[in-house]
């Protein structure tokens, strides 16, 4: 633990200084996959990668990648001591790439039009918009997913061999490669299934919060935010340390507590917080408001946990200050497009 300067308790890893963390605001998210392709350009665009997406963003409700992935088990039991068995996912739950007709398409003037050559039957994103519920009420919303770096990792613990580490300086969990030999009890371990086999390589690899960019190997050696992150058009990540008093992530996750982590109950303690979406009330057939939420409440507390009630309360409060002309720290937070106040990451530079 560091107490904090405001009372409040950040859990820290053990050994860990300063964990880096980033909060997502699922209300401005629009599936545009912009993060997933920079991430992909990056890192994970061949020799054995194609099938990965380091970064994906599913629709909710719906199957998710790999498919099913929230019943695939893993993570901790209740008291966060023992770790759960968890599945290895199939290579049909991730989807294979596929190749389209490109060639017949662009170069020998084949009407046809632009589809995938085989047979596909699932992907990444397969159910993409669907989401749940009945006309006019229907409903779904975005999540995009990282690796959450998480302060009791369970992947970390389930490696026979310390492949997998949280390093010191920021908490973030990598995999050594040249320990690692590909016995993938990571991937049965890790519950939000963000750790992947490469079996052209027989290693596995994961999410490195673009620490490149953080560590300032940017173009003119500048600190970056991870490529997600900047990418991101609408910019609704925001990254930071979870320690430094001053910065929106702290703030938003440990004073306000309206930023919240995906699956509380795996107990692997994301370092990844959400601002949970809000949808206009249902209406009826004839378009007048029906006082009855479009996004089923507990649907919301299966994915967030009991706390995103409280969060969803506290942001109502705010935004209704805002509109009574009332200031809300809150509410600015949210909604600065000041890059400096998005991405505080050079606070703890020596
Ligand atoms: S999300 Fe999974 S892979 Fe990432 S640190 Fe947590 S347990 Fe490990
Ligand atoms: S780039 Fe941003 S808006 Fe687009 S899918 Fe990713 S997180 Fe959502």
């Amino acid at each position: 633990m560091s107490q904090t300067g405001s009372g409040e308790d950040v859990r820290l890893a053990e050994g860990i200084d300063h964990q880096v963390a980033m909060v997502m605001d699922l209300n401005k998210c629009i599936g545009c996959q912009t993060c997933t392709i920079a991430c992909k350009t990056n890192w994970t665009d061949g020799g054995g990668r194609e099938y990965m997406y380091w970064n994906n963003v599913e629709t909710k409700p719906g199957s998710g990648y790999p498919r099913d992935w929230e019943e695939m088990g893993g993570g901790w039991d209740e008291e966060g001591q023992e770790r759960t068995p968890g599945d290895l996912p199939e290579s049909e739950d991730y989807g294979r790439p596929w190749e389209f007709n490109h060639e017949q398409v662009m170069y020998e003037g084949s009407d046809e039009p632009l589809r995938p050559m085989d047979q596909a039957d699932w992907g990444p994103n397969w159910d993409e918009d669907e989401g749940a519920g009945e006309y006019p009420n229907s409903y779904y919303f975005y999540l995009p997913r990282i690796c959450n770096h998480c302060t009791h990792p369970s992947c970390v613990e389930a490696c026979p061999r310390s492949a997998l580490y949280k390093r010191e300086e920021d908490g973030i969990v990598l995999v050594d490669q040249d320990r690692c030999r590909g016995y993938r009890y990571c991937v049965e371990g890790c519950p939000y299934k963000k750790v992947y086999y490469n079996a052209m390589k027989k290693t596995s690899e994961k999410c490195i919060f673009c620490y490149p960019r953080i560590e300032g190997e940017g173009p003119e050696g500048e600190v970056m935010a991870p490529s997600c992150a900047e990418d991101c058009p609408p910019q609704l990540r925001m990254v930071g340390y979870l320690d430094d008093e001053e910065g929106p992530i702290h703030k938003l996750v440990n004073e306000y507590e309206v930023a919240v982590r995906l699956h509380p109950e795996y107990r692997t303690e994301p370092n990844v917080y959400y601002i949970p979406p809000f949808a206009p009330p249902q209406h009826s057939e004839s378009g007048e408001s029906v006082e009855a939420e479009r996004i089923p409440r507990n649907y919301l507390e299966e994915l967030f946990g009991p706390a995103v009630n409280e969060a969803l309360n506290t942001i109502e409060r705010e935004r209704a200050r805002v509109e009574r002309g009332e200031e809300s720290e809150v509410m600015e937070m949210l909604t600065t497009t000041d890059t400096a106040d998005q991405y505080r990451l050079e606070v703890f530079d020596e």
